[in-house]
């Protein structure tokens, strides 16, 4: 499945930057992903495939994904019957 990233989203990686944070801000998506340290600013562009192998997990969403979207609607329609 591939992942649902966005701009603005805050993502972990496997590995630490050298610099010691590991919280990077995306700030381009499309068949490379451009992502920069929150701490020191270095901004680096990984292959779509490089960017998914070394993903770890979202710290913060810049939106809701596709999956909250569908349950909040499923569940609010729920809730009108
Ligand atoms: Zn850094």
């Amino acid at each position: 499945m591939p992942l649902d990233i966005h701009i603005d989203d805050v993502v972990r990686l496997r590995k630490p930057h050298p610099c010691g944070a590991n919280q990077w801000l995306v700030f381009r998506v499309g068949a490379d992903v451009g992502i920069k340290c929150m701490k020191c600013g270095r901004r680096v562009l990984l292959p779509r495939s490089v960017f998914e192998k070394r993903f770890k997990a979202f710290i913060k969403r810049a939106r809701p994904s596709l999956e909250d979207i569908l349950a909040e609607l499923s569940s609010s329609e729920g809730a009108n019957k």
